[in-house]
């Protein structure tokens, strides 16, 4: 079988799937609710309820607060008891509305019924409304709003839909567990998102460390029967499900420094956002739950868990149901080792795009930096081509004119660098830092133009 994957660099983390063999659970409703403002990429939205209102699930509670933004919905039902500031997990003030629960009613119109609806709507505008209407962001990591991805703006054609199902961080197996139990859905998903995008062919790319997934996924694909539909096999590497990655391994084509998938005729959506396309289109169903991994090398295999959760749900609660972390946890990761967010604050709460709480044991611990051996594997490891050291020592003597023409702004912050340093030298934590100086410096200057 023919596997692709993409030219430049790349490393072969093991892929400590512990969990993947742990269908998915539906967790039960906690007793309070907290609804971030800021669960997308763009402008934070805007609270439309006030405190003392009663709230049904599937609700609007707020509204977008810019063209980039997004929908916000109650997961609950229950009574508003207030809207302000609250730690998200990295410990910033970010705007909340917090709900009392008390009950599990729905808002008239969402449903809520198992059946597969295979129908796709004939009005794209229809299709494109509902997307938003639903508040259904990329889950892939970046959180950028869907009906505003799937519209490509005038004289620009997409070619070819990529669905990402590579999973390619090491233990996360919520995306793998939604390949294997909602499949039929993913695939209707995928087909309003190419009738959307004007009919383009689509290919679900899956990790060659997922077979069950590639095999379910491919027999819902010849069963269903959509035009232009297609299952790839990728090959285990990460960082193989980035949006650059992927369009390299499946069209053979490279994103210039700079530019948009669309520029290649490229639109990329992870697995779950096809699950939540689906259900917005088909059901109606705002994006109110998502699936998280409960996982880690220090989590017994009887504690591993896929949980299906609300949006709002304290982090405390679930680990509470998962049984507990860990004593001999060192760090908690909120998505993936590899690009995932330390969990500084346990008392945060889900957001839309929250795919794990990875408990890590001993190994997460840095070790001493020692000096660079000139070694290149930082370079060789880089699948956007930069020359990781390069830019640390640039950061390091504040040329950011040199840092922006050796292209810090185009790191994808995948960690593939930090992770071969045989020294281990910090390069992640400085380039992150240089390329939102560069990015600042961009951004102002594009607002003079
Ligand atoms: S973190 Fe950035 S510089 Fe390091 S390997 Fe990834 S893309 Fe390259
Ligand atoms: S991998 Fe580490 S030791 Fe090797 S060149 Fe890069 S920074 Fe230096």
């Amino acid at each position: 079988m023919n596997k692709l994957t993409f030219s430049i660099g790349g490393i072969h983390p093991s892929d400590s799937k512990i969990s993947r063999g742990c269908k998915i659970e539906t967790l039960p409703l906690p007793p309070k609710v907290y609804v971030s403002m800021f669960q997308h990429l763009g402008a934070q939205a805007k609270p439309v309820v006030a405190v003392g209102d009663k709230v049904k699930a599937g609700q609007i509670i707020a509204e977008p607060g810019g063209f980039i933004s997004a929908y916000v919905h109650s997961p609950v039902s229950g009574t508003v008891k207030s809207i302000a500031p609250r730690k998200d997990l990295a410990g910033f003030a970010v705007m909340h509305i917090e709900i009392d629960v008390e009950g599990d009613e729905w808002a008239e119109g969402v449903d809520l019924s198992p059946e597969l609806v295979t129908n796709i709507p004939e009005d794209r505008d229809f299709i494109l409304d509902r997307i938003k209407m639903c508040g259904v962001v990329g889950l892939g990591g970046a959180t950028f709003p869907t009906h505003v991805k799937l519209n490509p703006p005038p004289g620009k054609t997409a070619e070819c839909l990529i669905l990402n199902g590579a999973e390619c961080e090491p233990f996360l197996t919520s995306d793998f567990r939604i390949l294997l139990e909602r499949t039929d859905e993913i695939v209707v998903g995928a087909a309003i998102m190419q009738k959307v995008l004007g009919g383009c062919r689509c290919v679900i790319g899956i990790e060659e460390n997922k077979p069950e997934a590639i095999e379910a996924v491919s027999a819902s694909v010849a069963r269903l029967g959509f035009p232009g539909m297609s299952v790839a096999t990728l090959k285990k590497r990460y960082p193989q499900g980035g949006e650059k990655q992927l369009i390299d391994a499946v069209m053979h084509r490279q994103v210039k420094s700079g530019g948009l998938p669309i520029d290649v005729g490229a639109v990329v959506q992870n697995v779950a956002t096809s699950l939540a396309v689906y259900e917005a289109v088909q059901k109606n169903k705002p994006l109110v739950t998502n699936t998280m991994t409960f996982t880690g090398n220090v989590v017994p295999p009887e504690r591993q868990h896929n949980y299906l959760f609300r949006i709002g749900t304290p982090l405390s609660f679930i680990a509470e149901q998962a049984g507990g972390i860990p004593e001999n946890a060192v760090k908690l990761v909120s998505g993936g080792p590899m690009m995932g967010k330390a969990i500084a604050n346990l008392e945060a709460t889900t957001v839309k795009g929250s795919s794990s709480i990875l408990c890590l044991g001993d190994e997460t611990r840095r070790h001493p930096e020692t000096a660079c051996i000139r070694c290149g594997r930082c370079a060789d490891a880089c699948p956007m081509g930069l020359e990781p050291f390069f830019l640390k020592k640039l950061y390091g003597v504040g040329d950011t004119d040199a840092l922006e023409r050796n292209a810090v702004q185009d790191c994808i912050e995948c960690g593939c660098c930090q992770y071969s340093c045989p020294a281990y030298v910090p390069l992640l934590d400085n380039i992150r830092m240089a390329k939102a100086q560069v990015m600042g410096i961009i951004r102002a200057r594009n607002a003079k133009k």
